[in-house]
């Protein structure tokens, strides 16, 4: 009876988990301890997820690639201090990639502030450079409409990462139930058009450009815009080029991917088309020598502030990219046109394409030991399922992997982003992991790491073995960070002299056993040295639906990338 329900209480646990759950949140990933045991306990008992991670710098990682594979942001639970500082790089990374994100960090008490309290630290104020929105609800009563805000704020306009500060004493305080509201589930982000006019501009220049290319970045994967991106490639016949997030949104197999010709295809390009993609170092900069002195750029953005940057576009359409690509074809289809396929500039990236594929493929057919990179990558790919996601981290690691390993679906391709994060890999394969086991079961995650990207996060290993996951670690092993020795040089090294004094930074110990890692919590471990012992091992793992696997990949310590003509991606780590 009423009487009785108005003296119900609850606690700001429950209000949190409440509120979260209204907000359709499905997944958590989080470390426990003081303050915020009790949320997780109050989450998982209204059905959301938890996934507990080993450190808060993967769980944040995780819980930021749920919102990219999502569109409804993924919470990262820590505890106060300590706790919220190791989220701070997922944090950054989850902004700078666009992505959504909460994290919700429990703080010290509200009265010992300031007063040296266990784990004191002015958090919102921290996260206010890594975040859209950093915030603490005044009372019980405001966490519902705080925590709505913070959903909102994570995926409308440009998405990114949000934060909300929970005081320890919130936690266990008892409320009359009759005193919350919560707030209904935010809407999905309104869907915002490009001006008429632009777009008829933007056809105008589509039709006249002599050199077209189509860019499809991470923000088309994100916006869902794979059909109408394809549908544009195809009615036009117009050649693309994936980032590396924006592989999958057309299949890297199809006949109009010019991936194997990037360099000339920037290079030589009259009219560029940015569909989510911005014009930073991973493009560098839309800039010459990279560039044409007078290309025409035409971005499709959502954020207004990101059109104009580097450069001075053509034509600016801003909008959700699958309704302003749907606009962009509705307005070429009203004269019949196409790009003409025996076009010189066609012919051109097709030869370049020829020679880059030829390039690698003799590299891969090398017979010596040990492996080089392209070996290696070459068999995986003979393996790799099609539909699996393909996380990859590391320097040679990645940019190799990337130009071998295939993508044939959108959002099935998560690696160091735009801000070129390593240990990001094991927290991104765990999250494709719960995703694909909850929405497509049967998916393999293929994770891709260089030895000492793997070793950020090793240890969730144990995660991944704990919830039994479905992933194939690949450590492509060369004994160090872009270069290492091996054992004979390493010895001999060694001979005289104390490790600190001579060991070169970048070397890491030689013929290190990573997968006994997986062995060690129950997972499958295999050490290979051929291309025979790489496709057997990667053979079982994949008949092998009941485990996860490591199998560590012993590869030539100095190998590098074929020759660029460009120095592409340069980075200072791995
Ligand atoms: P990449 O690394 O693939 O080049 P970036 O992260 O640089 O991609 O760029 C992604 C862009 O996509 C960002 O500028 C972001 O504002 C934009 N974006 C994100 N979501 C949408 C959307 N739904 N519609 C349009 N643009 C979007
Ligand atoms: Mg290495």
């Amino acid at each position: 009876n009423f009487a009785e329900r108005s003296e119900e209480q609850v606690s700001g646990a429950k209000v949190i988990a409440q509120a979260l759950k209204t907000q359709d949140v499905e997944y958590i990933f989080g470390i426990v301890g003081i303050p915020v045991t009790e949320i997780a306990i109050a989450a998982q008992q209204l059905g959301i997820k938890y996934i507990g991670m080993r450190n808060e710098q993967a769980a944040c990682y995780a819980a930021s690639a749920i919102g990219y594979l999502t569109s409804r942001p993924g919470v990262c639970l820590v505890v106060s201090g300590p706790g919220l500082i190791h989220a701070l790089g997922g944090m950054a990374n989850a902004n700078m990639n666009c992505w959504p994100l909460l994290v919700i960090g429990g703080s010290s008490e509200r009265n010992q502030e300031t007063m040296g309290a266990f784990q004191e630290f002015p958090q919102v104020e921290a996260c206010r450079l890594y975040t859209k929105f950093s915030a603490r609800p005044s009372s019980i009563e405001a966490i519902p409409f705080v925590i709505e805000k913070a959903v909102r704020s994570s995926i409308y306009g440009r998405p990114g990462a949000c934060y909300v500060d929970i005081p320890a004493d919130f936690v266990n305080l008892q409320v009359n139930v009759n005193s919350i509201k919560y707030m209904e589930r935010c809407m999905s982000p309104p869907i915002s058009m490009a001006e008429t006019s632009a777009v008829c501009t933007a056809a105008s220049v589509i039709r006249n450009a002599k050199q077209p290319l189509l860019i499809i970045g991470k923000g088309a994967a994100y916006a869902h815009a794979e059909e109408s991106i394809k549908k544009l490639v195809e009615q036009y016949k117009l050649p693309f080029l994936p980032t590396p997030m924006g592989k999958g949104v057309v299949p890297d197999n199809h006949p109009y991917c010019v991936g194997a010709a990037r360099s000339r295809a920037l290079q030589f390009a009259d009219v560029i088309v940015l569909f989510g993609a911005r014009l930073n170092w991973i493009l560098h900069f839309g800039l010459p020598p990279r560039y044409q002195p007078d290309v025409k750029f035409i971005q499709v953005d959502i954020c207004a502030e990101e059109l104009g940057n580097n450069v001075k576009p053509a034509v600016t359409l801003l909008g959700n990219i699958h309704a302003v690509t749907k606009q962009l074809l509705e307005e070429l289809d009203k004269t019949p046109w196409q790009y003409p396929p025996e076009s010189k500039w066609w012919k051109t990236l097709r030869e370049k394409m020829k020679s880059n594929e030829a390039a690698s493929k003799e590299l891969a057919s090398k017979k010596s030991l040990p492996m080089n990179y392209y070996t290696v990558f070459y068999h995986v790919q003979e393996q790799l399922p099609r539909d699996c996601f393909v996380v990859s981290e590391g320097a040679n690691t990645m940019d190799i992997g990337r130009t071998v390993l295939q993508n044939y679906l959108p959002r099935h391709r998560l690696d160091a982003g735009t801000f070129g994060t390593m240990g990001v890999g094991l927290g991104f394969a765990i999250a494709a992991a719960v995703v694909a086991k909850d929405r497509s079961p049967g998916q393999w995650i293929i994770c891709v790491e260089g030895d000492s990207a793997f070793g950020f996060s090793g240890m969730e290993v144990e995660t991944i073995c704990r919830y039994n996951l479905p992933i194939i670690l690949l450590v492509v092993n060369n004994n160090g960070i872009y270069q290492g020795f091996d054992t004979d040089t390493w010895k001999e090294m060694l001979k005289f002299q104390d490790a600190t004094a001579v060991v070169p930074p970048m070397c890491l110990l030689p013929n290190s056993h990573y997968e006994q890692v997986m062995t060690a919590f129950g997972g499958k471990g295999y050490f290979v040295q051929t291309p025979e012992e790489l496709q057997k091992s990667l053979r079982q793992s994949l008949a092998d639906t009941t485990k996860p696997s490591l199998i560590n990949i012993m590869i030539e310590p100095q190998a590098t990338r074929k020759a660029q003509d460009f120095h592409w991606l340069t980075r200072s780590n791995m």
